[in-house]
């Protein structure tokens, strides 16, 4: 038998107990809380923490615990050459559940349904598995391979310094917290927040008294509203109706004793990925801006609209629209807004190529917006790239085509991974391209025969990169 095939029946063989174990993680409900003596993001975290740690020593890992922040589980006592990082917390439930997401439950589907089963503490376990499949086959690795566990991914990875402030780097690793196949390219960011005072408008005329919508920097809005003075609700749906459905939102009014109520509905998306939404904020100040209005609030609304036409996320007005061959184009999301009387704030969020800089990007944008009377605030952070044609990549496709016979190919992302800061650290696994895991969402799932691949190239991986010894 070769050593695919063994790990491939030793993987099978042990799927009741590789969901059984990714249960044990998922029943803690490991969302960040407020810090206590051991425990820096919170006691759910640290129990998590804890139960990891447990399932490692039980498989005979030697473990070690950083601070109550990570953890580390251990193949052997070698010099390093592979660490596998990934996280045990998790975003909150949220609503519109089918399962209780703090219950892993199987379905009739083949699924595995929880908090957690993809993102991350499943991913985790499929790592482990990869770890354990090789050590009870009684393969000895010339190289290190360490397992590293966190516990503040989700919330600024604020438990990396924790590990890493007295432990290097491995020569190589990978994060199971991005999905296969390999993701080796990460954008940089840029959030800025633009700003402009004014005096309030004189109580006369229609005008705009106030304007919002976004909750979050990093999110598409889905919804934003305005306050109107000296205008109706039956005049601005017949004057902005028709627009709105161009736009791909929907428009409504109301007339009530503050004034005339505007409400626009989108479409919520992650500012990585602008195109995925309909954004609410942008819909808006293009709304506002056509209506006959007048004021300071007004010329906000039409400013801003020329420098975020709705659909425009590439930058184009602002003169920093780009793109190179390994990143892909620069996108910029107008995210939370605010208008009032005394002025206006918007909170952007730029993803930006390898090829942008202070010069081409930052410098352009402020000097755009200047023109015009706003104030631009926010630092520039670069991207990350380690390249594909090196051995460590290429070794980690391999065995990712072996065993699921797709091609394996390095992928770009806008969103920041949690090896953004680790040189020649990638993003590998653990879902399958083309499933949608609900990320983040209800629902959180993975498919059971695909955790079983990943458990398999997991383990193929380690052989490969920590390098079976002759004698085995
Ligand atoms: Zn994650």
């Amino acid at each position: 038998m070769t050593l695919e095939e063994r790990i491939s029946e030793w993987m099978d063989a042990h799927e009741a107990e590789l969901v059984r174990d990714i249960s044990r993680l998922v029943a803690i409900p490991s969302v960040k809380g407020e810090a206590a003596p051991g425990a820096p993001f919170g006691v759910e975290c640290r129990r998590a923490l804890d139960e990891m740690t447990a399932l490692c020593g039980e498989y005979g890992f030697a473990t070690a615990i950083y601070g109550g922040a990570a953890g580390s589980a251990d193949y052997n006592e070698k010099p390093a050459a592979l660490d596998i990082l990934g996280h045990l917390d998790v975003v909150g439930a949220g609503e519109g559940w089918d399962t209780e997401p703090y219950a892993a439950t199987l379905g009739a589907d083949g699924c595995l349904y929880g908090r957690g089963v993809d993102d991350d503490k499943g991913s985790v376990i499929m790592a482990l598995y990869g770890m354990r499949c090789l050590k009870e086959l009684g393969l000895e690795l010339a190289g290190g391979c360490r397992l590293i566990y966190g516990t503040d991914e989700e919330s600024g990875s604020a438990d990396l310094p924790y590990y890493y402030a007295s432990n290097a780097p491995a020569p190589n690793t990978f994060t199971p917290d991005t999905g296969f196949p390999v993701f080796n390219t990460e954008k940089g960011r840029y959030c800025v927040k633009i700003t402009r005072g004014h005096a309030a408008d004189a109580d006369a005329g229609a005008r705009i008294i106030s304007a919002s919508g976004g909750f979050r920097a990093n999110v598409v809005p889905g919804d934003a509203g305005a306050l109107l003075a000296g205008i109706t609700a039956g005049e601005v749906l017949a004057l902005a109706s028709g627009r709105a459905a161009a736009l791909g939102v929907e428009l409504s009014a109301a007339d009530t004793p503050e004034g005339c109520r505007v409400a626009v509905h989108g479409r919520q998306a992650h500012a990585a990925e602008p195109w995925t939404g309909c954004n609410a904020v942008t819909a808006l100040l293009e709304l506002l801006a056509a209506l006959p209005l007048g004021g300071a609030a007004h010329e906000d609304a039409a400013a801003l609209s020329r420098f975020f036409p709705h659909g425009g996320w590439l930058g184009e007005a602002l003169g920093i629209a780009q793109e190179d061959e390994v990143s892909g184009p620069l996108t910029i999301s107008a995210n939370v807004l605010s208008i009032d009387g005394s002025g206006c704030t918007l909170e952007c969020d730029a993803r930006v190529p390898l090829c942008a800089n202070e010069e081409n990007c930052r410098g352009r944008l402020v000097a755009a917006l200047a023109e015009a009377g706003f104030m631009a605030d926010g630092e520039m952070s670069p991207g990350h790239h380690t390249p594909g044609d090196g051995e460590f990549v290429r070794t980690l496709l391999a065995c990712y085509e072996h065993y699921t016979g797709l091609p394996g190919e390095c992928v770009a992302t806008g969103g920041g991974t949690y090896v953004h800061d680790i040189p020649g650290g990638v993003g590998f696994g653990a879902y399958l391209p083309g499933f949608d895991t609900r990320l983040h969402g209800a629902n959180e799932r993975i498919r059971v025969s695909d955790a079983l691949t990943a458990g398999k190239i997991f383990a193929l991986a380690i052989a490969r990169i920590c390098k079976i010894k002759e004698d085995n």
